[in-house]
């Protein structure tokens, strides 16, 4: 069988859902180069629990978790098919590697989720379960909820971690869209050293990127949206580490696309 990279992509605003841009198109260029996935699992930055949850909906719902958006962005569905079976093996595999977690029997997929897999899989016929974050519990335990997946993906699940690479709402320029000429210097340095020290697989540097990286606080003034590189990194511990790409939207919001691990 198969084994698929663990993927970390930044969702960006919603509005992507209508007009993904230079970020839409790498999605759809990284989901043609990647070996059909059998199912994929997502962990989205929009679903935080005290514990994990993983969703066993048979038809997940679309969830517009967003307000104060045109009226063309709730119309949009993405009415890919759940994986029960799949939400299963998640809650096994965690429950042995001691973080145990329960099942939600409804719950939908959010934007976080549903705004790259209708570009990377607009077909919507690939069976979607979701898993959701702890935002209190930091990077190291994110990095070891990945690594307790991590043989799924020789099973021809993709595994996928939805964030941002930085994320400062109060930082955006709304409708600045793709237009990279008003970056803010902070983005593009917290950027680079992640980049970096990804590189180097400088692990220890990364888990401590509060402390270590430059404008990290400003880059992330809560973790959530960055827990899901963590994730995405334990998926595929030790494997190559790819950028797929690195662009910049709405002036602060870094769009890093990344993949953990090789594909055979
Ligand atoms: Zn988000």
């Amino acid at each position: 069988m198969t084994t698929l990279p663990g993927l970390f992509v930044s969702h960006g605003s919603p509005m992507l859902a209508l007009d993904a841009g230079r970020t839409g198109q790498a999605w759809q260029q990284l989901a043609a180069k990647l070996p059909r996935p059998r199912a994929i699992l997502m962990l989205s930055a929009h679903w935080s629990t005290r514990q994990p949850v993983v969703s066993a909906s048979h038809a997940p719902e679309t969830i517009h978790d967003f307000g104060g958006f045109p009226p063309a962005l709730y119309t949009l569905q993405y009415p890919a098919p759940g994986a029960p079976w799949l939400a299963e093996k998640v809650s096994a595999l965690l429950d042995a590697a001691s973080l145990p977690a329960s099942s939600h029997p409804d719950r939908g997929l959010d934007h976080g989720a549903w705004v790259p897999l209708r570009v990377m899989y607009p077909g919507a016929d690939i069976p979607v379960a979701q898993l959701s974050l702890q935002s209190q519990m930091g990077p190291a335990y994110h990095y070891r909820l990945g690594q307790a997946l991590a043989s799924l993906r020789e099973e021809g699940i993709l595994i996928i971690g939805s964030g941002s690479l930085t994320h400062n709402l109060m930082d955006v320029v709304w409708n600045a869209g793709d237009d990279e000429s008003n970056v803010a210097a902070y983005v593009r340095e917290f950027q680079g050293w992640i980049h970096d020290k990804l590189l180097a697989g400088d692990l220890d540097a990364i888990l401590d990127y509060r402390q270590q990286a430059p404008h990290a606080r400003r880059a992330h003034p809560s973790e959530e949206h960055l827990l899901p590189l963590f994730f995405s990194m334990g998926s595929a511990a030790g494997g190559q580490v790819q950028r797929h790409f690195s662009g910049i939207t709405e002036g602060v919001l870094a769009m890093d696309i990344y993949s953990f691990g090789d594909t055979r």
